[in-house]
């Protein structure tokens, strides 16, 4: 994961009247959510634009398909959901009192994100448990559930946002590409980061894999950075530019419109490099450039 800014979004012609009716009818109760599901799918290709085709909460490539856009609040009746006592499986619970979905904002364009199935939708994996974000939308403290928009602000999600500009800094990984809590168990992050890897289902092999194999891709351009970085210290003849155009290749691969992916995992192991706070000040710099 990493933030996706949602500010700008085009709107086609006339989208802000048909999402006000469709919010009004959906409130009322003369209609159900997905009866005017061309509200939100007619913004697929804007919100698909800000990530250059990647799902936004886990950055795999999204193969073309109509059920890209997901909800962040849940449109529908929102499922309990919590970790067992076991820590492993997931408990599902009831509401009380029963949620019927976030209606005012169903047709929000601020409450969409572009999503694979496999974040967004209930599937059951192999050891029978249920992941995907689906109808879940846990709250670090259940009692501040917002059954109406003004309550909204109250609600502290647990799953991570990709358009909060720092919350995806919450995840931690390993060498092999697996995400993991850093935080103490059982506080409001570490609760917001198991949960979420569980949910969004981050831990899975593939994207594993895929990490770790965009890092050997993109290692070799920081090492390249880092001998330019050196030799221009020396003054050597040419090293600044070398330098500079091997800080912008590595630019490129941050670019919202680069085919990279898995970029949040890049910029962690960016953070972990041994010599970033002595030797290569400017690792640190590009950090907060690309965050
Ligand atoms: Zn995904």
């Amino acid at each position: 994961m990493r933030f996706v800014d949602n500010t700008f979004i085009d709107l086609p012609d006339g989208w802000e009247d048909r999402a006000e009716s469709a919010t009004e009818a959906l409130v009322d109760g003369t209609i159900v959510a997905d009866d005017r599901s061309s509200v939100w799918k007619a913004l697929k290709e804007s919100l698909e634009e800000l990530s250059n085709g990647r799902c936004w909460y886990c950055e795999t490539n999204i193969p073309r398909t109509d059920n890209a856009v997901d909800h962040y609040r849940p449109k529908g009746k929102v499922q309990g959901v919590e970790f067992s006592e076991d820590e492993k499986t997931l408990a599902r619970y009831n509401l009380n009192p029963e949620h019927s979905g976030y209606k005012w904002a169903a047709f929000k364009h601020e409450n969409f994100r572009f999503s694979c199935q496999h974040c967004n939708e209930y599937r059951k994996d192999l050891q029978g448990t249920g992941g995907g974000k689906w109808n879940y939308f846990p709250l670090v403290n259940e009692p501040e559930r917002a059954y109406d928009e003004l309550d909204e602000d109250n609600e502290v999600p647990v799953l991570l946002d990709p358009c909060k500009r720092l919350e995806w800094r919450l995840l931690s990984y390993d060498k092999s590409g697996v995400p993991f809590s850093r935080f103490e168990k059982d506080s409001p992050e570490d609760i917001k980061v198991r949960l979420s890897i569980r949910l969004y289902h981050l831990d899975q092999k593939r994207l594993n894999e895929g990490r770790v194999g965009q890092w050997r891709l993109f290692k070799p351009l920081i090492d390249d950075a880092k001998k330019w970085y050196l030799k221009k210290l020396r003054q050597d003849q040419g090293a600044d530019a070398c330098f500079e155009k091997e800080l912008r290749k590595v630019g490129m691969w941050f670019h919202p419109k680069s085919k990279n992916t898995y970029l949040g995992f890049l910029v962690y192991q960016l953070e972990q490099d041994k010599d970033k706070d002595t030797l290569h000040p400017w690792i640190g710099e590009l950090i907060r450039t690309v965050g």
